[in-house]
């Protein structure tokens, strides 16, 4: 029967209750176990939607005996951030105490679980990952956070990091359907894809400043270069963008996740025949931002899921403070070829700012540093 916990979180002042909320359906123990969060960024307001959506389905199917393995659902992964309102805006991306995107920054357990794990493993699969998980508890038990969100980080990261399988529910700002997801996840992780009718699966380890689902993969990455273990099916999913948030989607989004999770013999029943994947996978690398190159206000020349060419004008940068049009715009051109599958809801640039992705087909040469933006 599914029952909900609530885990308190640190107080940033005094009486300042929080805690999150946890879900769990299924016996606890069971495998495979699959743990799901939503809200990371907690302006992201899809994904909790469609986690409310979830877990009415698995409720049901916990009453009806249908939960095979362990599912844990964190409807609100960051309730600190869906608090932060200043001056009648809501701010849910970054902490407000420290500054820091809510999803970067989690704990990297690879070098703790490498040293504690070291001359322990065989060549067992199973009784290795046991070990990683053994270890990995351990060195999350050793960290002393240091502000709020440290604490919050390694609270979700207790309750995710022994699942199989991982899924953390974001949106973008204006998008088409995505995923991140391990390189060792593809093509595993088609089923997911496919029911999600996700547009463009981006491959990446190590993307920049420890986002949630790297964090959860790379201890059993980092010893699956030296043994065999179950590395985890650890993944992103960008529902869309920021506005797009309605009872359809995310019910169809949840039902989705129901078929998958069926599939991967979670959740007794029958999901149909699995959809065919239609989008396009490939390396992180392949991936290109659009930037501002002038202050103004942003004009999009080319729609969502629009093909483009490199050297198309994606869009234009308005200074609107020209008297008359000549000269008063800035174009912005594809820097590559492929699927322009991100566009920025905020039309108030300013130089250096992400205003879009394209997905390439090929990978570009000199691709450096964090791959992800802030
Ligand atoms: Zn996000």
């Amino acid at each position: 029967m599914a029952t909900t916990e609530q885990i308190p979180l640190r107080e940033v002042s005094l009486n300042d209750h929080r805690s999150l909320t946890v879900h769990r359906f299924g016996q606890p123990g069971a495998r495979p176990k699959v743990y799901v969060q939503a809200g990371i960024h907690a302006n992201e307001l899809a994904a909790p939607l469609t986690a409310h959506h979830l877990a009415d389905r698995l409720k049901a199917a916990d009453e009806a005996g249908a939960i095979t393995g362990e599912i844990v659902l964190v409807p609100i992964a960051n309730p600190i951030g869906l608090s932060q309102i200043l001056s009648a805006n809501h701010f849910g991306r970054h902490d407000m105490e420290t500054g820091g995107n809510y999803n970067r920054g989690f704990f990297d357990t690879s070098a703790a679980v490498l040293e504690r794990v070291e001359g322990a493993l065989g060549h067992n699969a199973a009784e290795n990952t046991k070990a990683v998980r053994a270890a990995i508890a351990d060195a999350l038990d050793a960290i002393q956070p240091r502000f709020a969100i440290d604490d919050l980080h390694v609270k979700l990261q207790q309750l995710a990091f022994d699942a199989d399988i991982v899924v953390d529910l974001h949106t973008d700002s204006d998008a088409e359907m995505h995923l991140f997801l391990d390189p060792l996840n593809w093509p595993n992780a088609e089923d997911l894809a496919a029911e999600l009718g996700i547009e463009v699966v981006m491959l990446a380890r190590a993307s920049g400043n420890n986002p949630f689902e790297e964090t959860i993969a790379a201890p059993y990455v980092s010893v699956h270069e030296a043994h065999p273990v179950e590395v985890p099916l650890s993944a992103v999913v960008e529902l869309r963008g920021l506005h797009d948030v309605s009872d359809e989607l995310a019910r169809q989004d949840a039902d989705g996740l129901f078929r998958f999770l069926q599939r991967r013999g979670c959740i007794a029943g029958d999901p149909g025949p699995q959809p065919a994947f239609k989008g396009e996978a490939g390396p992180f690398e392949q991936t290109v931002f659009v930037w501002a190159t002038a202050p103004g206000i942003v004009a999009y020349k080319k729609p969502l899921g629009a093909m483009v060419e490199a050297g198309d004008l994606v869009a234009e940068i308005v200074d609107v403070s020209a008297l008359g049009t000549d000269g008063a715009r800035t174009p912005v051109l594809a820097e590559t070829s492929g699927r322009f599958f991100t566009r920025s809801l905020e039309k108030l640039a300013r130089p250096g700012q992400d205003i879009g992705k394209i997905f390439g087909t090929t990978p570009v040469e000199g691709r450096t540093g964090n791959l992800l933006s802030d």
